[in-house]
């Protein structure tokens, strides 16, 4: 039915599974062994392998590929459900297949990589006996990719890449990394003579590229592709990221009402307080908003084409981070001085929330994107005044009637009536 907001109860008896999990095991498993995904020791990989076959018995493994990609086909409306649940867990989506930054990757190996680069790559990323990382930024600044100077020269049957490449997340443990150059998309294993992964920052890394060669087959897509390329794949990202963010919302949403049931202030419990209750019923508006917004593109999405769904991914993105940035500090305030630490996750989850303003595109390039695009829907009006303007708005109405007033001057003569009165109230 349209415009029905209901989940269908197959699927919802999935997501109340992946709750269950996620709390039950999934969440224990993540604070006994941090990072348990990436880890190479035989009995924690065993731990994992077990959580996600579990998974994948449910079908609910990589979900975020579509189905002409490879993938299970659930789309992205049933995936921004899903993510609603992992988010609020920090190592769930890699449990489900379903972590950032091998998911882009992922997605652009699935529609561009020939048969033979799927196989060499896409397989093992999916099967996470490979990890990758997505190298775009350079050092002399990362929102505009025309200043963007890493090169791949052709030599003999190779590819010879020189650049700088700058915050390439999870470089450090990737396998391949995704480098974007100004004349192609190239794919090349982290161990290649020649990459050097600078010291500092140690999360997100600063690259050398420095004669990196490699087979003339690891170029991804054509020849001068790269923004097609990093179009599709930042666009899927970004929509995921705003998923789990309303998971991280509400997250806080949940910490902020049992605390402020929880605490006694100047003789109330602190919910009683006008200035606390606001800050609730201001946060519920915002993350509902928010969902409404994610689900709704993530629809779009499904019925049209990340392509179509542009100005609404971007529009949600930069959305994304002003909810996140209100909610964590509503949240973290009602907390009081235990917000303020690292003993929950609002000190973190506020602390994100730049960071989400700047990853995958900086807030201000994302709103002069729909600025541009929602324009293009309109005109400017002729003449001095615009469309709505009430003096004209009433000269057309008055030609509309005329064929009516000419057959009824009495009609005629109750419309300058009312059009007097009108006058005497202005
Ligand atoms: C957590 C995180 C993870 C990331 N992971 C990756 C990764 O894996 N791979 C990768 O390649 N990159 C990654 N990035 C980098 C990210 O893509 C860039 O930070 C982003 O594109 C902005 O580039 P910049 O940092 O150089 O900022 P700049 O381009 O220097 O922008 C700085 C500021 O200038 C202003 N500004 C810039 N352009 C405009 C404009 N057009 N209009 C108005 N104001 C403007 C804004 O205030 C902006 O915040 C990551 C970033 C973060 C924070």
């Amino acid at each position: 039915m349209a415009w029905d907001f209901q989940t269908e109860p197959e699927f919802q008896e999935k997501l109340n599974w992946v709750e269950s999990f996620c709390k039950e095991q999934v969440e224990p498993l993540g604070y006994v062994f941090p990072y348990a995904v990436r880890s190479r020791e035989p009995k924690i990989r065993a731990l994992v392998k077990d959580l996600q076959d579990q998974v994948k018995a449910q079908d609910l493994w990589a979900i975020f590929l579509d189905e002409e990609l490879g993938g299970p086909g659930y789309g992205q409306l049933k995936l921004g459900l899903l993510n609603e649940i992992l988010g609020r867990y920090p190592s769930a989506p890699q449990m489900f297949g379903a972590a950032a930054p091998d998911t882009g990757n992922m997605e652009m190996l699935a529609a561009y990589g020939t048969d033979e680069q799927k196989e060499r790559w896409l397989t093992p990323l999916l099967n996470q006996e490979m990890f990758s990382a997505y190298s775009m930024t350079e050092p002399q600044g990362g929102s505009d990719p025309n200043l963007f100077r890493t090169y791949a020269m052709r030599d003999g049957g190779e590819w010879v890449i020189n650049g700088e490449k700058w915050f390439t997340s999870a470089g450090r443990a990737a396998d391949i990394l995704f480098v974007m150059c100004t004349n192609g998309m190239f794919v090349v294993p982290r161990d290649t003579p020649g990459v050097e992964i600078q010291p500092e920052p140690r999360s997100h890394n600063h690259i050398i590229y420095n004669d990196v060669r490699i087979p003339e087959d690891h170029l991804l897509g054509p020849e001068d592709g790269a923004k097609v390329l990093a179009q599709r794949r930042l666009g899927g990202g970004r929509i995921h990221h705003a998923m789990r963010t309303v998971a991280r919302c509400t997250l806080a949403f949940d910490m902020m009402c049992e605390r402020a049931l929880s605490r006694e202030s100047h003789g109330k419990i602190i919910s009683d307080h006008q200035m606390v209750q606001e800050k609730i019923a201001d946060s519920y508006a915002m993350i509902r908003m928010l969902r409404l917004f994610v689900l709704e593109t993530a629809w779009k999405i499904d019925n049209t084409s990340t392509q179509e769904a542009r100005t609404d991914i971007a529009a949600v993105k930069y959305t994304m981070a002003k909810v996140l940035r209100e909610v964590s500090f509503n949240a973290l305030h009602i907390m009081g001085s235990l917000g303020t630490t690292d003993l929950t996750p609002l000190q973190d989850m506020y602390a994100s929330a730049p960071t989400m303003g700047i990853a995958d595109g900086v807030d201000e390039v994302h709103k002069a994107t729909v600025a541009r695009r929602v324009l293009k829907e309109y005109r400017p009006h002729e003449g001095y005044w615009p469309t709505e303007y009430f003096p004209a708005k009433r000269e057309a109405a008055q030609k509309h009637f005329e064929p009516m007033f000419k057959a009824d001057p009495e009609l005629k003569e109750i419309a300058d009536k009312y059009a007097r009165y009108m006058a005497s109230r202005r």
